[in-house]
């Protein structure tokens, strides 16, 4: 089966996710494109063949439309994933799921209320083979019980206007919901540390350290940099009762000579996580064709924001914050 799929919002990772569907995988067309900027959707849609709205909830009532790709600014994400579960269509939606808690609850109660998933949030570390692996080593057992999640996120630069509170909404959120599927359980308490400031970042508070304390007693260490200029490094290792799992370097070679070896860093985190967001598609797309939705939930949306939230109040106080969380609906067991 081909699902016909419309997407919302055609910039910078839009245009993206149009190409994976599009060029990279099967079992796809994008019929309809959405985007308030009327030339950039053209543009777009004559590329390749589809027809064009500038309202998104239009495009999710056309009825050639089977599912739907959210990936406009993240205050408008409510609203369309609110009209896709109204018309019982599959949707995939960018991180954030919501701007708010409130939010994300609203599409949570309208989820249940249908009775199906329908809903799958875009975290595509949850797609990368590596991660993948790690949570397998975790599943086994082979390292026993996790104790203490080390997590690295370090991006080369950001644009001028990254505040510092996007280190935790927008960079620390991946690392958060890593923590929760990685370790199988949600985080009780969050403090934010800075360390002394990188002066290559101005006024930002950077680099810092996100210390969450999950409901187990695991804790998770999250280092977030954001002016490393080396590259995008990721980073990830676990230790266990009996053992530790790490993320390997990236690499495929490595090169000896004069004394010394080198491997290459990632540039940018498309680089990084590009076959992580092709997997993300195929299985959305799979599911999608059934109807319904798997991967990160709106409850694992839910739970980003409510940690994220936890985290944006500990750096500003300096205090530890406690994660208050709604009851898990059985949809999202
Ligand atoms: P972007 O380049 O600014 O693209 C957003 C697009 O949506 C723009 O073309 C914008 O138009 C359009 N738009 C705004 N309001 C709209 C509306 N009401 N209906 C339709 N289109 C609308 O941003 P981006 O970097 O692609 O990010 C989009 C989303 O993806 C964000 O939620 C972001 O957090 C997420 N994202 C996730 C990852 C990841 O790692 N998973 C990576 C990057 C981005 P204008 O430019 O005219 O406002």
């Amino acid at each position: 089966m081909t699902v016909k799929v419309g997407v919302i919002g055609t910039g910078m990772i839009g245009q993206d996710h149009i190409r994976r569907l599009t060029e990279v995988l099967t079992g796809s067309s994008v019929v309809a494109v959405s985007d308030i900027n009327k030339e950039q959707v053209e543009k777009i849609a004559t590329a390749i063949g589809a027809r064009t709205y500038t309202d998104g909830v239009a495009l999710i009532n056309d009825s050639e439309v089977d599912a739907v790709v959210v990936t406009s600014w993240g205050p408008t994400h409510e609203e369309y994933v609110l009209a896709a579960i109204a018309a019982g269509k599959p949707v995939f939606c960018e991180k954030p799921l919501a701007t708010t808690q409130e939010a994300c609850l609203r599409i949570i109660d309208a989820e249940v209320k249908h009775g199906k998933r329908l809903v799958q949030v875009g975290f595509m570390r949850r797609f990368d083979t590596a991660y993948r692996q790690m949570k397998d080593v975790v599943e086994s057992g082979t390292i026993g019980a996790p104790l203490i999640f080390k997590s690295v996120h370090r991006n080369p630069s950001v644009p001028p206007s990254y505040t510092s509170d996007m280190a935790i909404v927008d960079t620390a959120v991946h690392d958060i919901d890593t923590a929760r599927w990685l370790l199988d359980e949600e985080v009780k308490a969050v403090s934010v540390i800075a360390a002394r400031k990188n002066n290559r970042g101005g006024t930002l508070r950077d680099p810092i350290i996100v210390l969450m304390e999950m409901e187990s007693g695991a804790i998770v260490d999250i280092e977030v940099s954001v002016n490393i200029d080396y590259a995008y490094d990721i980073g990830g290792e676990i230790s266990g009762e009996t053992g530790v799992v790490t993320l390997a370097e990236r690499n495929r070679i490595t090169v000896k000579s004069g004394g010394e070896y080198r491997g290459k860093v990632t540039a940018d985190w498309k680089e990084r996580f590009v076959e992580a967001f092709d997997v993300e598609f195929k299985e959305w797309l799979d599911a999608a064709a059934k109807g319904t939705a798997t991967g990160p939930s709106a409850w694992d949306g839910y739970a980003a924001a409510v940690v994220t939230d936890a985290g944006v109040e500990a750096a500003g106080t300096g205090n530890r914050i406690k994660v208050e969380m709604r009851d898990r609906p059985a949809l999202y067991a």
